[in-house]
Parts: C-alpha cells; structure tokens; sequence
C-alpha cells in the first residue's frame, strides 16, 4: 500500500488523530498552516470528490460541521477556511480525496481570497451556457 493517508487510516504510519468513526477520520495535518490544521480523508481511497460515492461525502460535510467548532476552540480561533485542492493542477499533492480545515488568526499573514478579474463583456453568458449544456 503506497498510498500515506491510506497507511494513516490503517495504523500504519502515525497521526494525530481528533476523530474517527466508521467512515472517516480527522487528523493533524503534518506541516500546519496555522496550529490546528486538520486534514478529513475517508478511510476507504478514493482520489479525489469526484470519484467519491455521495454518501461518504456528505457525511465529509456532517463530521466537519461537528468538528470544526472544536479545532476552533481548541486554538482559540473564530473563522477557518475549508478547502479541497482537487487535482494536480489545483495543488493536490495527496491522492488519496482530503478537505483542509485551517482556523484563522487575524494578520495570520496567509492570503484571504484568491485574486479575481471581471468577465468581458457576454463572456459570462457563454461560459454559464457552455457549463449549463454539461451538468447531467
Ligand atoms: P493537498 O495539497 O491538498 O494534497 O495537501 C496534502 C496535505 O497533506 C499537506 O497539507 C501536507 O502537509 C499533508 N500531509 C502530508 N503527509 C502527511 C502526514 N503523514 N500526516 C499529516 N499530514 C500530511
Ligand atoms: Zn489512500
């Protein structure tokens, strides 16, 4: 078994758990953005959101609803972001499907949003068309 969140799950490689159940666990994220950092991974591997059933996802949101105002508290912070890099190109390093809980500090010095930039003008409607014709 290669994968690192797959060996986490089993016991094989050590973590610092703060919940599990039969379907997931929640653990420390090794290299934190900020003290608490959390990473939620099913136990069973799935790659990505994509690919993940839909039962398993949504219990992703459910547990993350209940853990995170204990992260928060346990660090002594009032927001977080909740994140999923899904895909290479989006900076998904393990392949093994994760969402980030990362509280936030005020002037933490991390970014608050990514940078945006206006559509042209009727680019919108075509890319809102285009995504329309393929949601099945
Ligand atoms: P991502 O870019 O979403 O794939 O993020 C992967 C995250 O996993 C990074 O934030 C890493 O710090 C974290 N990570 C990698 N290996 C471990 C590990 N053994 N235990 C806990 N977190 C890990
Ligand atoms: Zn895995």
């Amino acid at each position: 078994m290669e994968c690192v969140f797959c060996k986490i799950v089993a016991g094989e490689m050590p973590s610092h758990k703060i919940y599990e159940d039969d379907k997931v666990v929640a653990f420390l994220d090794i290299n934190p953005v900020n003290p608490g950092h959390t990473l939620i991974a099913p136990k069973v591997h799935y790659d990505n959101v994509l690919d993940t059933p839909d039962d398993i996802l949504q219990h992703m949101i459910v547990v993350i609803k209940k853990i995170t105002p204990a992260i928060l508290k346990g660090v002594g912070s009032e927001s977080c972001n909740i994140e999923i890099n899904n895909g290479a190109i989006a900076g998904q390093i393990i392949m093994h499907n994760h969402w980030h809980i990362m509280p936030r500090f005020k002037d933490d010095g991390h970014r608050l949003l990514f940078e945006g930039e206006p559509y042209k003008e009727g680019e919108a409607e075509k890319i809102a068309g285009k995504i329309k014709e393929n949601i099945t």
